[in-house]
């Protein structure tokens, strides 16, 4: 096994995006946070909640394994931003994770990196840990352009962040053709990806090479432990997988399987 997997724990997030109802969520909760406690200690379990349900992820999940994050957070601290809801807020209800720059938010929102940056920065503040989302898109690939869209999407961030911050985020690849579609990259096009943001990450420092890498976009029970068993693939971000406990459930035990 190559030494730099050994030291890396397998991490599983689940996206819930707009989904969930109070009675539905706590069916959920409380099914994962059950389902979680066989997993060991090579493995780690979020789930990122819409904000409203911040309460209840910390009521039902609290004490469990699992820990919790939200899906955004706004580039502000305080003040007359109608809607958003700042890092702190997050941080008020125990949440452990941010995702930033979700390809939803670049696409729907008009996202870029700059902003997705900022985001970055202000979770890290918050005490929270930011899970940077970067992927190109169908065009993009076919057009030999992979590398450079991850590449500058990840630059903009390592950019504005001290080494020390840099080493406390989370990055995950998430090629947009494979989001929500069923069609999942092939466990060797994503590993090159990651192996080409892991060197990336190094430029920085050895701690920054050592975050966690995850690879989003249509993971199943079915394709999760061959991904995950990749050699610069230290887990997955879950999108539609996240929202059935026993989906969720068998691609955190995919990430037990080939951990260490
Ligand atoms: C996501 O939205 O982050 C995601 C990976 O979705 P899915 O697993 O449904 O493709």
């Amino acid at each position: 096994m190559p030494k730099e997997q050994a030291k890396r724990a397998k991490l599983v997030i689940g996206n819930w995006k707009m989904h969930g109802r109070l009675a539905e969520n706590a069916v959920l909760m409380q099914a994962v946070a059950t389902g979680a406690t066989t997993l060991q200690k090579g493995v780690r379990a979020a789930v990122c909640v819409p904000a409203p349900y911040l309460a209840q992820a910390q009521a039902l999940l609290g004490g469990s394994v699992v820990a919790w994050g939200v899906q955004d957070v706004s580039a502000h601290t305080q003040g007359a931003y109608t809607g958003e809801v700042a890092a702190g807020m997050a941080a008020d209800f125990d949440a452990t994770f941010a995702i930033v720059g979700h390809s939803e938010r670049r696409a729907y929102h008009g996202e870029h990196s700059d902003l997705v940056a900022v985001k970055a920065q202000r979770a890290l503040e918050a005490g929270l840990t930011p899970i940077v989302c970067v992927g190109e898109t169908l065009e993009q690939r076919e057009n030999g352009l992979t590398e450079q869209v991850v590449g500058t999407q990840l630059e903009a961030v390592l950019l504005v962040l001290s080494e020390a911050q840099a080493a406390k985020i989370v990055v995950a690849y998430e090629p947009v053709w494979a989001i929500g579609t069923g069609k999942s990259a092939t466990t060797a096009q994503a590993q090159q990806v990651h192996a080409f943001l892991r060197a990336q990450l190094a430029g920085k420092s050895a701690a920054v090479a050592d975050v966690p890498v995850l690879y989003g976009g249509s993971v199943k029970p079915e394709n999760a432990e061959e991904l995950f068993a990749q050699q610069d693939i230290d887990g997955g971000l879950i999108g539609g997988a996240s929202l059935k406990s026993n989906d969720f459930l068998a691609i955190c035990q995919a990430a037990q399987n080939v951990s260490v």
